[in-house]
């Protein structure tokens, strides 16, 4: 694992960076993006200029105006930040495939196997950020490592607009004096834990029993020593996420009937995609659900309605609506599906607003 070389890319205050850009009387102010005050929002992001006052991501809004009373508080704008994560990644694929986004600012990549600038991670990290300087007038720090935690800590270690690499040869005395707080994971409370026992930079857990810290600590105290030794076996690992949800029927002998295509759909395709959509992870939302055909000449055909969740009767109106392109053909197939919602969305509807 120690040869692979990661870069953990994290733009500089996302949200509020893109609002500065774009809007030049936010720049050299306090903005912060977020819910309103009166339904009782939280900050999402915030400018650095905000953070002086102490304003910090996640943080209640009217704390934050407390701490800074001049901030400038201004709604988000989703599709915008949707937009240019999409053309962040597109620059991200000019040099590496693997591709493991954690958020829309916010991605593992592995680079082992890229050959641009003489396959050096931290010239590939530099050329990374000035495209994304350059193409899309924002900036982001990087770091560079040979397993996936350090490349994250090391991307908050220049930051802002800056990168920081982590050789394999500088990897465990970095480690060694990396304080147990900067270790992604180590909540308040594990902290105050750690700190309570006498732990508080890696050193003091690599110098301590394995057993013995599983006793205290659980898993945590096994992923500490791991990550302690340098340890993260985790590979980037570029998830193509599941679009649709489906399930289908071929018949024996053809059918023809609007009734007995329901009796199809109410008894038998619609209960089994209410199994497999249990399979799906809850934070999925539901885009659009649909009915196919397949015609006895073998054409095929599809009908989707937007709706936010699954619903029979709105498979009978789209049966309804499909059989109109029936024109005397008999079915020998039909499928219903459910198209999803791209998990990023559903996670940042569920944070942020
Ligand atoms: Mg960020």
């Amino acid at each position: 694992m120690s040869d692979r070389k990661i870069i953990h890319i994290d733009m500089d205050a996302f949200y509020a960076s893109v609002e500065m850009r774009d809007e030049p009387s936010y720049r050299n102010i306090p903005l912060a993006v977020g819910g309103s005050e009166t339904q009782r929002g939280v900050i999402s992001t915030c400018n650095y200029e905000a953070r002086k006052f102490g304003v910090r991501s996640a943080m209640a809004t009217g704390l934050a105006r407390k701490l800074c009373p001049h901030l400038k508080v201004v709604p988000g704008r989703m599709q915008v930040y949707k937009d240019i994560s999409r053309q962040i990644r597109a620059i991200f694929e000019r040099y590496t495939q693997l591709i493991e986004p954690l958020s829309l600012d916010e991605a593992y990549l592995d680079v082992t196997d890229c050959t641009l600038h003489r396959g050096s991670a931290t010239l590939i990290a530099q050329a990374i950020r000035e495209d994304i300087r350059n193409e899309l007038n924002l900036t982001a720090s990087a770091g560079v490592a040979p397993i996936k935690f350090l490349a994250k800590v090391a991307s908050d270690m220049n930051k802002p607009d800056g990168q920081f690499v982590i050789p394999p040869d500088r990897m465990q005395s970095i480690i060694d004096s990396l304080p147990l707080e900067k270790i992604p994971g180590v909540g308040k409370v594990s902290l105050k834990k750690l700190n309570d026992a006498g732990f508080y930079v890696c050193a003091d857990i690599r110098q301590t029993d394995h057993m013995q810290l599983i006793r205290r600590f659980g898993r945590l105290g096994e992923s500490l020593w791991n990550r302690s030794h340098g340890l993260d076996t985790r590979a980037v690992t570029p998830h193509r996420e599941r679009k649709s949800v489906g399930v289908e029927r071929t018949f024996s002998a053809n059918i023809s009937a609007f009734e007995d295509c329901w009796a199809v759909i109410e008894q038998r395709l619609f209960p089994e995609l209410e199994v497999r959509l249990k399979k799906v992870p809850p934070e999925r939302l539901i885009a659009k659900q649909g009915i196919k055909i397949k015609f006895a000449d073998f054409q095929l055909t599809t009908i989707e309605y937007t709706r936010g969740r699954l619903e029979l009767q709105a498979f009978r109106e789209l049966l309804k609506e499909v059989l109109k392109r029936q024109n005397g053909r008999e079915i020998r197939l039909i499928g219903l599906h459910v198209m999803l919602k791209p998990a990023l969305e559903a996670r940042q509807l569920l944070l942020d607003f």
